[in-house]
């Protein structure tokens, strides 16, 4: 019960590391705010998911609405003091990654990956770290990067910035929101098996590559990352803030 009666906001929970980090925090104990873009096909995931939730003796609210919408963080705040009273932590974790080559990336392409990515955020961390502060009792935060911060993609020209902005986000914010007791943090996954890399991973070769790069010899599952955020968002992380947490595999120490 590491967030016992704790309000979590996690967006992009729908599915994939989101809702794996949203069952986990409820089984520590937290009530959560399900974030996703509000899609017609994502919703029955959603409903799925409160239900598992509530079956866990906790509860969960959805708020669908675009990451990238900078009102969207009021909107999750908004819904995490209406239902839960507070917000104690928030998880930003939303993103999306859709391949492409560099040379002949599509302007709409890689606007709609900044905006959804990192400026949307930005937004949604300031509503949360604004709440926090009035509340007066600290909080943590917690932004999902990627291995991708640390080193390149070919395909992901567009993503790899976001996700060393997110780091770098968490590094400022863990200075500027410190005398709040607010702490900032971000997890660095490797290659977790979800949608977002499912046609990436369809390629034997390429995925057969992966697990080979992987010293713990197997691909990443979303709730590999469930401890990692629970343990950031929890007191026996109360003196860990600005730091990055590398969920892997150790794939990105094996450089041979
Ligand atoms: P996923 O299974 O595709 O889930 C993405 C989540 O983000 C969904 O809940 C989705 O909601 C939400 N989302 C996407 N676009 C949105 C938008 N415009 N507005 C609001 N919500 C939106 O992907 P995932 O692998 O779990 O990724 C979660 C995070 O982990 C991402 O930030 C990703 O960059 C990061 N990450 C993943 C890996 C990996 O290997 N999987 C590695 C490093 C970092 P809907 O269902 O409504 O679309």
């Amino acid at each position: 019960m590491l967030l016992e009666n704790k309000s979590v906001i996690i967006t992009g929970a729908s599915r994939g590391i989101g809702a794996a980090a949203a069952l986990e925090c409820a089984r520590q104990g937290a009530n959560v705010v399900i974030g996703y873009s509000g899609s017609e096909s994502s919703r029955p995931l959603v409903k799925d998911l409160i239900a598992e939730i509530e079956s866990l003796g906790r509860k969960a609210v959805e708020v669908g609405a675009p990451a990238g919408d900078p009102d969207t963080g009021d909107k999750l705040v908004k819904a995490a003091v209406d239902a839960f009273g507070g917000v104690d932590v928030f998880v930003n974790n939303a993103g999306i990654c859709p391949f492409h080559s560099f040379l002949d990336m599509p302007r709409e392409t890689y606007l709609e990956t900044v905006n959804t990515n990192l400026n949307g955020a930005y937004f949604a961390v300031q509503a949360a770290a604004n709440r926090m502060k009035d509340q007066g009792r600290g909080g943590a935060i917690i932004a999902v990067s990627s291995i991708s911060a640390l080193v390149g993609g070919g395909m992901q020209t567009h993503y790899t910035p976001t996700k060393a902005g997110l780091l770098s986000l968490m590094q400022s914010c863990a200075i500027a929101l410190g005398p709040y007791g607010i702490r900032c943090n971000a997890v660095l996954p490797g290659t977790i098996e979800t949608d977002i890399n499912k046609e990436d991973l369809a390629d034997q070769e390429k995925r057969d590559y992966m697990i080979g790069r992987t010293p713990l010899g197997r691909l990443g599952r979303p709730e590999d990352m469930g401890g990692p955020i629970v343990f950031l968002a929890s007191d026996m992380a109360q003196y860990v803030t600005g730091a990055s947490l590398l969920v892997d595999g150790g794939m990105f120490v094996n450089l041979q």
